[in-house]
């Protein structure tokens, strides 16, 4: 496709870059865009926009926020004593939407990877280790993904937590071997965690 406007093969660019877009999908977007109204179309920049400049970390568990702290540590309804371990944010998602569970979150911004040069000082831990330390946790619920690395990651935490006096817990092994939260669906989450086991 050679000969478009600059604007345009600039936005077919920008698409082409976002994961699973391949360049066939970036310029059907693209024109897309073009043909929708205009506002719907501003929309979305304002959406991209608003997502860049307003959300953020919540300073206590790494879940999205638009405030200092996000919704789930503001509430004084949550469970104080259990704190749920989960590899992003998308993971968190998937738990409440099972309903099942009403503790607190700490959200790992990723897994230990090391072939992916993903150490453990990259990700939250040193301050879920501090929260540990100065919270009235009476369990730890690993929600790792049920992955080679997932599992590694909550075997390391759950090391590093060791010294505390709390129980650590994984969710059970309803979510089969492979698959991760993020598709598994409500009943399995929640009976992942009704079952969960002593790590
Ligand atoms: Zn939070």
């Amino acid at each position: 496709m050679s000969g478009h406007a600059g604007a345009v093969s600039q936005l077919v660019d920008r698409l082409s870059q976002l994961p699973g877009i391949g360049r066939k999908s970036a310029e059907r977007l693209a024109f897309h865009l073009l043909r929708v109204r205009e506002d719907e179309a501003l929309a979305l920049a304002d959406a991209i926009r608003r997502v860049r400049t307003d959300v953020r970390y919540c300073a206590d568990c790494y879940n999205l926020s638009e405030k200092e702290l996000c919704q789930i540590c503001a509430d004084p309804k949550r469970d104080r004593t259990r704190l749920c371990v989960v590899e992003q944010p998308r993971d968190l998602l998937s738990l409440e939407a099972s309903g099942a569970y009403k503790g607190l979150y700490h959200v790992l911004l990723g897994r230990i990877a090391p072939l992916d040069g993903v150490t453990p000082d990259q990700l939250t831990i040193d301050s879920l280790v501090d929260r540990v330390r100065t919270g009235n946790f009476s369990e730890i619920i690993m929600a790792t993904n049920p992955t080679v690395e997932g599992d590694g990651t909550s075997l390391y935490l759950s090391n590093q937590l060791g010294e505390f006096p709390v129980e650590i817990t994984r969710l059970a092994r309803g979510i089969t071997a492979g698959s991760v939260l993020e598709y598994a669906n409500r009943e399995i989450i929640a009976d992942a965690l009704t079952g969960r086991q002593k790590l």
